[in-house]
């Protein structure tokens, strides 16, 4: 590893500034807005642990839950969307595993992995990983009178869960809100612009932190402070 960032010390991977995040969240920032996945939480958490969890519990889950609201509306679109007639659950299971095998991006999937999910949240079988600065960080931030928010590519719902649900126990104590893609993808720096009119401050009062150098870039183009977090 060349150097790892963490949220708590570390400096800004900036060609041109170099001011450390201590400075900037004492001085200059009102507000912080994180990125989850390889920032918040091990990348690996999501395609080791989650994906892997709904595919295993797939079709026990929807035999289990068949008649429930959500997974009958579930079993409705993925037989509007595979041609299916009548109420074949086995045939729907099948299309389901299908696509979560080929990695297909279809809501009724997403929408059933959600159920899944939640379920295992609630019951204790998921916990999410947070790196261990994060939740002294977002604490001494708020001790600061710093405004704290996430944005990530993951509904805000999942993102709720994930906080509610981590190893360091609930951390949506930690943030004042939360942003998706509702709010345009993270790569457009509109998007930072729509975030900054949301949270109601000026984007130059506002720092946001993500593993990825684009997304650090579009920030950095609506006028936000950036920095990119390297995790190992
Ligand atoms: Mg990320």
């Amino acid at each position: 590893m060349a150097n790892s960032n963490t949220l708590s010390d570390s400096p800004v991977n900036h060609p041109v500034s170099d001011f450390n995040l201590h400075t900037a969240i004492t001085a200059d920032v009102d507000a912080i807005v994180t990125d989850i996945e390889g920032t918040t939480t091990d990348l690996r958490f999501v395609r080791d642990t989650l994906f892997p969890y709904a595919r295993e519990r797939l079709a026990s889950f929807v035999r289990e839950h068949a008649d429930s609201p959500d997974v009958a509306r579930v079993l409705e679109q993925v037989a509007h969307l595979a041609g299916l007639r009548g109420a074949d659950i086995e045939a729907s299971i099948a299309k389901l595993i299908a696509w979560s095998d080929a990695d297909e991006k279809i809501t009724a999937l997403k929408a059933l992995q959600g159920l899944i999910w939640n379920a295992g949240y609630r019951d204790g079988a998921l916990r999410a990983p947070v790196y261990p600065d994060v939740a002294p960080a977002l604490k001494r931030w708020r001790t600061n009178g710093i405004r704290t928010y996430v944005y990530s590519s993951g509904s805000i719902a999942a993102q709720q869960l994930l906080f509610a649900h981590t190893i360091e126990g609930d951390l949506t104590p930690l943030f004042d809100g939360y942003f998706d893609t509702t709010s345009g993808g993270k790569l457009s720096a509109d998007s930072y612009r729509t975030i900054a009119s949301a949270i109601g401050l000026l984007p130059a009062r506002l720092l946001f932190l993500s593993d990825h150098a684009g997304e650090v870039a579009a920030a950095r183009e609506a006028g936000w402070l950036a920095v990119q977090v390297v995790r190992p």
